[in-house]
């Protein structure tokens, strides 16, 4: 069995443009913010794409919506399958939706080759991945994964002030938010095909990425309260200078990354803002904030404590008050061996080459691993670019990744 025979690669380029073409932005640009205009036209296009396929189309009270391609054991827990349709402002094609159009291109080249699953097929959409509206990102699968409760969800505010309940029900999403949330084997694996958004496979020349791991961000908002004065009329002994302490965090943190030996440990300092920023006066506030990553949560949370007891040394002994507060701290993920060794099975098996590798953003794969198994297949993008017009990848790696799908799908419901 070959998904190549079947496979529809200008079908399904066809499906990326259409879609493509829905956007709040003048093509070829796309924009699509969820429960935007665009968003809703979208959703739309994909439901009727998926009951074309004979798929069982439900949605949840969040949006995150299912097509189901029934087994013939359907008490059994699915394989899942799928990936994003929103866009950030002035993005691409391809970032989300290759993994969705591709899903639903996988499961009917299995049908076309009369492939009977026993497990079920889901193909799932997530609601909001990119983080435009709320501020946070994967929404869908973070409510879905219980990461965030419903009470945080109906916290959130988008710019113009509204929230996630005007939103959602003006979306035609009704319905308890408590029910977003499923339990842990709710599916059997779950496996999503997406865009490198990086540059190492094409520049190595290689068809396809197994991602063993996908990193995570820990945030940490630091403020550092200091005493102000004049720069010529204070003199250093006593000195409460609020820069001087945060400097003395940021070379911290740095070390801190650095100790750890591992090369998937970074930290970075992004934001840093000094009060009054005035050239002859001596800043009184400080504000930090961290970005610090690792595909290992326990090394990651281990560079987050160093810098929390620098925080507290640092403090004590220059006489300042150091405040911090934990934006995020999400989970580190460890994809599943078992659907890896499919993956790769397939890969070799349509002669594709393929290496294993890292996700450095993070994906709605980082949620759902809360909840079961999972892996992502990467295809190449042109220059690693994405998140603007002009990302590509070529119907060639397209095809290549849906090929590799299909047929590790198929051994994962079989
Ligand atoms: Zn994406």
């Amino acid at each position: 069995m070959d998904p190549h025979t079947q496979l529809s690669t200008d079908g399904l380029m066809a499906e990326l443009a259409a879609l493509a073409q829905i956007s709040e932005a003048e093509p070829p640009v796309v924009t699509r913010v969820v429960f935007g205009e665009a968003d809703l036209r979208a959703r739309t296009y994909v439901k009727e794409l998926c009951t074309a396929a004979g798929l069982a189309v439900t949605e949840d009270a969040v949006g995150n919506t299912f097509a189901r391609w029934q087994g013939s054991e359907p008490g059994l827990a699915p394989i899942g399958t799928g990936s994003h349709i929103d866009a950030i402002p002035n993005a691409g094609s391809y970032d989300g939706v290759v993994g969705v159009l591709g899903g639903l291109e996988a499961i009917r080249v299995l049908q076309k080759l009369g492939f009977k699953p026993r497990r079920s097929i889901e193909l799932v959409t997530f609601t909001a991945e990119e983080p435009t509206r709320f501020g946070i990102g994967c929404l869908g699968s973070r409510m879905m994964a219980s990461v965030l409760s419903p009470a945080q969800a109906l916290a959130l505010r988008d710019k113009e002030g509204r929230g996630l309940e005007e939103l959602r029900t003006h979306a035609g999403f009704t319905g308890s938010l408590e029910s977003v949330a499923l339990p842990r084997g709710r599916f059997h694996q779950f496996v999503e095909l997406h865009i490198e958004q990086g540059p190492q496979l094409e520049a190595e020349g290689i068809d396809l990425g197994l991602v063993t791991h996908i990193a995570a961000p820990a945030s940490l908002r630091i403020n550092i309260e200091g005493e102000g004065g004049h720069a010529g009329a204070k003199l250093m002994p006593g000195r409460k200078d609020a820069l001087a302490a945060a400097a003395e965090l940021i070379l911290a943190l740095e070390s801190a990354a650095k100790s750890t030996g591992a090369i998937d440990t970074v930290a970075t300092v992004g934001v840093c803002e000094v009060f009054p920023g005035a050239v002859n006066s001596i800043p009184s506030r400080v504000g930090l904030e961290t970005d610090i990553r690792d595909i290992d949560g326990a090394r990651r949370d281990g560079v987050l404590s160093a810098l929390r007891a620098a925080c507290v040394e640092v403090a004590a002994r220059r006489g300042v008050k150091i405040t911090t507060d934990l934006v995020n701290a999400d989970p580190p993920t460890t994809c599943d061996p078992a659907i890896l060794a499919a993956l790769e099975e397939a890969a070799v098996k349509a002669g594709r080459s393929c290496k294993r590798m890292v996700a450095r953003a993070y994906h709605d794969s980082s949620f759902v691993s809360c909840i079961a198994p999972v892996a992502m297949l990467f295809i190449p993008c042109r220059g690693g670019v994405s998140h603007r017009p002009d990302e590509y990848a070529s119907p060639q790696w397209i095809a290549s990744g849906v090929r590799v799908l299909a047929t590790a799908l198929a051994k994962l419901a079989s």
